[in-house]
């Protein structure tokens, strides 16, 4: 018989137990967790839209006029005009012809993968993709082959592998996160496309962590790399840069109708509410002209990775105009120790740790929200310096 107690205790040995916090106020810069005022560094409320004053104002206005809950799934009675005018706008930001919105990008992810991706296809799937699009390439019954890390060489042996597997009427399929979560680097889009033209693949994209943040007018990584158009899939989040919950795909008009058909994780499930509909609606209409807030966001980020790479620690990305910046310490007990010192500095940053991460590349996972001040970011940076001086110490 399977002893959850003694696995538990196991987990708990190495490290790897989770625990909840639990924040009583938003996630804000400066937040109550656990009864302690603390500085919090890992929220994916990248442009503090969750407490921006204009979209809770819209958000308020849909509860009242059309409810709470949306009592329905929308291909019964959940489908409201503010669903179709989200969907409009999603497409049009994201350059596509249609979209369809789901109660959250894990579902968009199961949805759009199990539904589209069949037998006799192939999917290429970069190794370290969110745990989402794994869950819909184990969903889907097409062959998922996984390629190396933004590794290219790899991608196209793959591809060539690929081209003999699928079945005479099969596709590839190359999926990719825009921008990998626990990482922070992005796909090389542009070889991406490249390969896809070469051995005739669609292309899905995951910019749950780009959408917002990255492009001239916050579209995100495909945008930043021009190739917009040139992908078939775009998948994201609502809950991250946008500041409410639920998940998107734009594509074809004729994808988005197969998708309404098809897409087990969109049919059976009531719709989005009003009040999460009318935030996203809202939040996409403003982002193109955030362009301070982007800008500011960047700064930070940049003034982060240079404080910490002087410290000598060990960053990534380095370069990547992403607003993840995770600090790579290996072991999964030294991460978890650095995330109490750091608590006990005021500021919360997480440990990550396997199974999330690979084994030996526990982490503390930084995110910056455009509302922080070069003030804290500063104070991170010397929280870091000390415990890092002081855990030297203890480890060496
Ligand atoms: N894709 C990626 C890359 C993500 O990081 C996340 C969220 N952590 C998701 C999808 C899932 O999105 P949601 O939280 O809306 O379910």
């Amino acid at each position: 018989m399977f002893d959850i107690e003694r696995q538990l205790r196991r987990w708990e040995k190495r490290g790897f137990l989770r625990i909840l916090r639990t924040l009583e106020q938003a996630a804000k810069p400066v937040t109550i967790i656990e009864g302690k005022e603390m500085l919090l560094f890992s929220s994916n409320n990248y442009l503090g839209y969750t407490t921006d004053e204009r979209l809770q104002r819209e958000a308020i206005k849909a509860i009242e006029k059309y409810g709470t809950g949306s009592g329905g799934s929308r291909l019964t009675t959940g489908n409201f005009s503010l669903h179709e005018a989200l969907e409009k706008e999603i497409a049009q930001f994201k350059g596509k012809e249609a979209a369809l919105v789901f109660s959250s990008g894990y579902l968009a992810n199961i949805g759009v993968i199990s539904s589209l991706m069949k037998r006799g296809d192939i999917i290429l799937s970069d190794e370290w993709n969110h745990a989402s699009i794994v869950d819909g390439c184990a969903l889907s019954k097409a062959e998922t082959i996984v390629y190396k890390h933004v590794n290219m060489d790899d991608l196209e042996r793959k591809l060539q592998q690929a081209m003999v597997k699928k079945s005479r009427n099969g596709r590839i399929f190359i999926v990719t996160d825009g921008v990998f979560s626990m990482d922070g680097d992005m796909a090389p889009l542009v070889d991406i496309v490249h390969l896809s033209k070469k051995y005739d693949a669609f292309v899905m994209v995951d910019d749950a962590h780009g959408t917002g943040v990255i492009g001239e007018t916050g579209a995100g990584t495909a945008e930043y790399f021009g190739v917009t158009e040139e992908i078939d899939l775009h998948v994201g989040t609502l809950s991250k840069a946008i500041g409410g919950e639920g998940g998107y795909v734009a594509a074809s008009n004729t994808l988005i109708r197969y998708f309404h058909h098809q897409a087990r994780s969109f049919i059976f499930q009531t719709s989005l509410s009003p009040a999460m509909v009318a935030t996203a609606l809202t939040a996409i209409q403003l982002l193109p002209k955030e362009t301070r807030k982007r800008n500011h966001l960047m700064d930070l980020t940049y003034r982060l990775r240079e404080g910490l790479t002087k410290a000598n620690f060990i960053i990534s990305p380095v370069d990547d105009p992403t607003p993840i910046t995770s600090v790579i310490l290996g072991d999964a007990k030294k991460a978890v120790l650095f995330s109490k010192k750091l608590a006990d500095f005021g500021m919360y940053a997480p440990a990550i740790r396997p199974p999330t991460v690979p084994l030996g590349k526990s982490r503390i996972r930084i995110t910056l929200m455009a509302t922080h001040t070069e003030a804290q970011v500063d104070q991170l940076i010397h929280a870091f310096r000390t415990i890092g001086q002081e855990m030297e110490e203890v480890f060496s």
